[in-house]
């Protein structure tokens, strides 16, 4: 008899230790909800200093959601720049743009345009294109609660306005072309389409000049939509690569204006 009483003190013992928890070993259980009624699995609340709201996203598309213009609509070539506009490099393209005789469409950054207003009043005074591109070239806004895509969209279109109290944003273009159908369908509803491309270059990620053109000559063709960048970085070799493409695209297909 006594060994087994030893036995159960010491069984007893046991259990009432880790009853007792050892706080260090299940924090997120020690920080989670009060456990009094059975929650077997952890609510993982976010972390305080995790700032991205996660839940609200909602996925992205496997594909491009319908609605999307990729070619120009007629048998010339488009070009668009996106990320600016930016003192450095817009003024830049603007004026091999001009030497050329040719338009384009830029593709702004909302707090851009705040920030170079006079830049923006070049661009339209110019004839070229607008497009917005969201406030803050925001990766996911498409993901975003449809209230927030909106007022995104809208605070953009103010501060391109608040230079060009009357200028026409005819397209929208979501950043990394990171598109959802609710995105475009908010787009449509500010009198905005979406714009995508056919032709990317890839010139964010610095290529040379010469690559740039290669990439474009060799994937150009009629009706195509050329994406390229007058802001977000270094775009020395983006310039240098339209000082051969602009006037090389001209003559081949002509580079004409989105209808
Ligand atoms: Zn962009």
């Amino acid at each position: 008899m006594r060994p087994r009483a030893v036995l159960a003190l010491a069984l007893g013992l046991a259990l009432f230790l880790s009853g007792c928890g050892d706080p260090g070993k299940t924090p997120s259980q020690a920080s989670g909800p009060p456990a009094a009624t059975a929650t077997p699995k952890p609510t993982h609340r976010p972390h305080p200093t995790r700032t991205r709201p996660k839940p609200t996203l909602r996925p992205l598309p496997k594909t491009l959601p319908a609605g999307l213009r990729r070619s120009s609509g007629d048998r010339g070539v488009v070009l668009t720049f996106d990320d600016g506009p930016d003192p450095r490099w817009t003024p830049q393209v603007l004026d091999q743009l001009r030497a050329a005789h040719v338009t384009a469409t830029f593709c702004l950054i909302g707090r851009q345009a705040r920030r170079y207003p006079q830049l923006v009043a070049r661009i339209v005074r110019e004839g070229h294109q607008l497009c917005n591109h969201s406030w803050r070239h925001d990766l996911n806004l498409g993901r975003r609660p449809v209230a927030d895509i909106r007022a995104d969209l809208l605070r953009t279109n103010q501060a391109i306005r608040a230079a060009v109290p009357r200028a026409r944003i005819a397209w929208f273009r979501q950043p990394g072309g990171r598109w959802t159908p609710e995105e475009v369908a908010v787009a449509r509803q500010l009198g905005m389409r979406s714009l995508h491309w056919s032709v990317d270059p890839q010139d964010w990620d610095h290529p040379t000049a010469a690559t740039i053109i290669k990439r474009v000559e060799s994937a150009g063709r009629p009706g195509s939509i050329v994406l390229m960048h007058d802001g977000g970085g270094d775009r020395s070799q983006t310039m240098a690569a339209c000082r051969h493409l602009i006037p090389d695209l001209n003559r081949r297909f002509r580079i004409s204006r989105l209808r």
